[in-house]
């Protein structure tokens, strides 16, 4: 199955990832993960990707496009795509890059949630620089304030996960990534899924959607 994952940040895509590919054996591609690794090297392309991540813009169609177009060649089963593609044109050019091997998107998820409950998550979350693992600054406490329970470590806030920050990302993700929902909702499936609920919840209905799309393969 190749799915995509859509949904504004904070929406929960990445807890929602991790379940779906360890129920279906398939390989989640962040393409936010892939790009904080790249800075994290400091390569070319992390360099370039910097000044946009920072201030809660999008980098450039043209470097996620063949960043990813890279990733996915690799794969020669299933994935879930988490975080791309997020313009019209990423949906485009990841259609005809498929294409030519025959491949197409299966389903497209879509995690709908509210503006000032996502601002919420997202300016609490806090996570482990060595480890990282996630928490949350009033859902889920570490058991020592500001420290990791696995490692001890000091815990960190992401540099876009801060309040002016995060208004720019829900922004953007109104302006370029939900026309994305309408592009799919042409000639793909796409299953809404409400996110304002709990994280096992959410998961459920999320397993049920899809195995009327398993049963139906
Ligand atoms: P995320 O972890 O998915 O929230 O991504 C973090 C940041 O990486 C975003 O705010 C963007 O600046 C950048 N980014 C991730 N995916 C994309 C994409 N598909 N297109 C453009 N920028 C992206």
């Amino acid at each position: 199955m190749r799915i995509v994952l859509l949904g504004a940040p904070g929406a929960g895509k990445g807890t929602q990832c991790k379940r779906i590919v360890d129920k279906y054996n398939l390989v989640h591609l962040s393409s936010g993960d892939i790009l904080r690794k790249e800075r994290a090297a400091g390569s070319q392309l992390g360099k370039k990707a910097q000044s946009y991540m920072d201030s809660g813009g999008l980098v450039p169609d043209e470097l996620i496009v063949e960043m990813m177009a890279e990733a996915i060649k690799q794969l020669a089963d299933g994935f879930v795509l988490d975080g791309f593609p997020r313009t019209v044109n990423q949906a485009v050019e990841l259609d005809k890059s498929l294409a030519k091997s025959g491949q197409k998107i299966d389903a497209v998820l879509n995690l709908e949630v509210d503006d000032q409950r996502v601002a919420k998550r997202l300016t609490g979350r806090r996570s482990c620089p060595e480890c990282g693992e996630v928490y949350h600054i009033e859902n889920l406490k570490p058991k020592v304030d500001g420290k990791c329970d696995k490692d001890g470590s000091e815990l960190t806030q992401r540099p876009d996960d801060k309040p002016e920050v995060v208004l720019n990302r829900l922004e953007t993700y109104h302006k370029l990534t939900e026309p994305v929902v309408d592009y799919y909702n042409s000639n793909n499936t796409v299953y809404n899924v409400n996110a304002d609920r709990d994280i096992g919840e959410i998961t459920s209905d999320i397993f049920e959607k899809f195995s009327q799309l398993v049963s139906a393969k």
